[in-house]
């Protein structure tokens, strides 16, 4: 286990804010956070991060941060057709789809290069053209910081949905490893999502790899690269609207993109916040990224301070607009 006091979080959040926590935790193996539980550190506040890459830290955090290690990846069973993976919540989460696509392993191909650790994507569901954490993972590993013990929790008990999950309301949990269950025969190829057959087809053949590789040059040319630009990625989540408010917005707007759902209507958030004129914006160093306005950007020396006006001013504009509160999928962190 590594200790650190006063440790700067520069590099372990994307939008490079450079801010500071009191102490801040490295553990190898998951047994350390039975010592962290003996020193007392889960009494106080103290937060997990991973990568940082969905975080916006609005201030130095006088409190404890814990970041996981734990690095491995385990084959556990096989099926007929499947084989159940057991990962560390430290490995990174595109070293994991990359080891996913080298072993000829299908499922999460399309999940390639978002940024982050594998802890986190239970937490955040993370996904992404068509893909869903949620379609693999099997089997949560958790440490209950309240109980002093591990336990390990079905997908059903993960309560997933869009960009959430039951860890964020049970924030003394720890996840220390995650299940995922992956073809290895008889996987069909998800191309459907935006422009990603094309690309496919234009690499000329459809493997795993061609796929991992379309969606690495898709992203590239319409996302910024953390270690150029700093950001979180998708700052608000695509709000889900009911049909009399969809109806009264769709009248004025024919063109609008939207998607049915079962309880309502989702609205692209990028398409708001553009309607609203904020596309390539800034207010000092606080921006929204031209090529995709649904992104916040730091244009250089930005506060977390910075990001939350852009983000209140942009929320009070789409309100005034559309009657839509849009909220934020980032962690705001205090
Ligand atoms: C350029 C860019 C593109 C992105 N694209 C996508 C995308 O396509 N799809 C998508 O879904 N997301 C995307 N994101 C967001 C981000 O990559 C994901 O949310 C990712 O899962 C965050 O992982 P992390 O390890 O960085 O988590 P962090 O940002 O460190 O933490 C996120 C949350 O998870 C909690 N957490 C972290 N680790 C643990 C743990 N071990 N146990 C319990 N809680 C934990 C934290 O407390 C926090 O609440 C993007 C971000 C960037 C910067």
């Amino acid at each position: 286990m590594k200790h650190f006091s006063h440790y700067p979080l520069q590099k372990h959040n994307t939008f490079g804010f450079s801010v500071q926590c009191a102490d801040f935790y490295q553990y190898e193996q998951k047994e350390e956070l039975q010592q962290l539980y003996q020193q007392g550190v889960f009494n106080g506040k103290w937060l997990p991060i991973g990568g940082g890459s969905n975080l916006l830290l609005l201030n130095d955090l006088d409190y404890a941060v814990v970041h996981s290690q734990i690095n491995f990846i385990r084959s556990e069973k096989e099926t007929d057709e499947s084989v159940w993976v057991r990962v560390g919540s430290g490995v990174i989460w595109d070293d994991f789809v990359q080891w996913s696509v080298e072993n000829q392993l299908g499922g999460i191909e399309n999940l390639s290069f978002i940024p982050g650790t594998v802890g986190a994507s239970p937490v955040q569901n993370i996904g992404a053209y068509g893909v869903e954490a949620k379609d693999v993972i099997r089997e949560v590993e958790v440490y209950d910081t309240k109980d002093n013990r591990f336990y390990s929790m079905d997908a059903a008990s993960c309560r997933f949905e869009y960009r959430g999950s039951i860890f964020k309301e049970l924030k003394h949990l720890i996840v220390v490893s995650v299940v995922y269950e992956l073809a290895t025969k008889n996987y069909s190829l998800k191309l459907e999502y935006g422009n990603v057959r094309e690309v496919v087809q234009a690499k000329g053949d459809e493997s795993l790899s061609t796929v991992r590789n379309a969606i690495i040059e898709i992203r590239k040319s319409k996302l910024p690269l953390p270690e150029e630009i700093g950001s979180a990625g998708s700052f608000f989540k695509n709000p889900v609207v009911d049909a009399q408010l969809f109806q009264s917005i769709f009248e004025k707007y024919p063109s609008m993109p939207y998607y049915s759902l079962e309880d309502g209507y989702k609205i692209p958030a990028a398409w708001l916040i553009s309607q609203c004129g904020w596309k390539g914006r800034s207010i000092d160093a606080a921006g929204v990224y031209e090529k995709q306005p649904l992104i916040l950007v730091n244009r250089g020396g930005a506060t977390g301070a910075d990001i939350l006006f852009l983000m209140h001013q942009i929320q009070l504009s789409v309100k005034d607009k559309f009657n839509i509160l849009l909220s934020p999928e980032v962690c705001l962190v205090e």
